[in-house]
């Protein structure tokens, strides 16, 4: 793989946009930074990370799956008209923080597998070049290096970036991002990888250390299952949601039918384990009756689910949204010192 550097990160980001690609980057509006399709001039480089996380780029918190309407021809019959496929253009994601972009490699086992796959998300995650920028300030709730993370990581990117000055050093890391940049104007090879070596170790040496999931990775599913912690952090839980509608590796989805007496759309909705409805059958029968239920099966699903299904990969990517955000201070290392008593 290659290695660049540029002088100016404003004329890399004008070439990037004139690739033909869509710029989605961080951006400020009303004082919080987002990931949006934006002009090369309005990009943000003074973030920590994302307000919310990238993955509503591939994986949006409303989504037309299909039209239908009745079948003129065939009484009771309706015609299906897949949406939305066709218009996803190629994009290229610059500033994704490489905790984010790895919890999208675990979304992406998810919607893509030897089982399974999801086209929407395919069309939108194959077709985005995705551009990491390292993390050269970790903040006070980042931890991606407790869960097998690093604030360089290069997990689910095409290319790695960094600041350097008024410029930025670039390493590719896959075919797709090789391409991408050999396309573009005003790169300089070299003077990439070394500085970068540097950098990540200082980054990381103010960062925590490794959790100790080894217990919990190890145990039999029901010895942790039935651990007595539970029902404490289910009785400060308010199972409000705010803590999966941050994750970037959350991935709950509802598909719902708006429709009238011609037919209707399907839309795909964002859900989430923590409530109630979310798994209630149609016989009326609830499997997660009580909030013990929810709050033990999303520290399950990171914890020990995923990585069960993932090769050892962790659900938890570290990027602390969760630990910032939920209202009663239920943090998720907690949980997991709890699950590895
Ligand atoms: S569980 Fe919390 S810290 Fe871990 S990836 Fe999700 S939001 Fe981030
Ligand atoms: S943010 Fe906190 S209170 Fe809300 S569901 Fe998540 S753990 Fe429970």
């Amino acid at each position: 793989m290659a290695e660049y550097t540029v002088k100016d990160k404003l004329s890399f980001l004008k070439a990037a946009a004139g690739s033909g690609r869509r710029l989605l980057a961080p951006s400020s509006k009303d004082g919080r930074v987002r990931l949006a399709e934006v002009t090369p001039d309005r990009v943000a480089f003074d973030y920590l990370n994302t307000h919310l996380s990238p993955k509503d780029a591939f994986f949006p918190q409303t989504e037309k799956m299909l039209a239908f309407h009745k079948d003129a021809a065939k009484p009771g019959a309706f015609v299906y008209q897949p949406l939305g496929l066709d218009k996803i253009q190629p994009t290229v994601v610059f500033g994704l923080r490489p905790c984010d972009a790895r919890g999208l490699a675990v979304c992406d086992r998810v919607f893509q597998n030897d089982r399974f796959t999801d086209p929407y998300w395919k069309t939108k995650y194959e077709g985005a070049v995705k551009i990491g920028l390292a993390c050269q300030a970790p903040g006070p709730n980042c931890f991606c290096t407790a869960v097998g993370g690093s604030p360089f990581g290069e997990d689910g990117l095409d290319v790695l970036a960094f600041t350097k000055g008024e410029g930025l050093g670039l390493k590719t890391l896959t075919p797709a991002g090789d391409e991408f940049l050999k396309g573009l104007s005003g790169l300089e090879s070299g003077g990439a990888a070394g500085e970068m070596d540097g950098l990540k170790k200082a980054a990381e040496s103010r960062l925590p250390g490794p959790l100790d999931l080894a217990k919990a990775q190890a145990a039999p599913v029901m010895e942790i299952y039935n651990q007595p912690h539970w029902k404490e952090t289910a009785d400060r839980c308010l199972n409000c949601g705010t803590c999966t509608f941050f994750c970037p590796t959350c991935h709950c989805f509802d598909i719902q039918d708006e429709e009238n007496e011609r037919g209707g759309v399907r839309m795909r909705n964002w859900d989430t384990c923590m409530s109630w409805l979310y798994t209630i059958h149609g016989s009326g029968h609830n499997p997660r009756p009580t909030k013990t239920e929810r709050v033990r099966q999303r520290f399950m699903h990171k914890l020990k689910y995923i990585p069960l299904k993932q090769g050892g990969a962790c659900g938890c990517v570290g990027c602390g949204r969760c630990v910032q955000h939920c209202p009663v201070n239920i943090d998720i290392r907690a949980v997991a010192v709890d699950m590895s008593k």
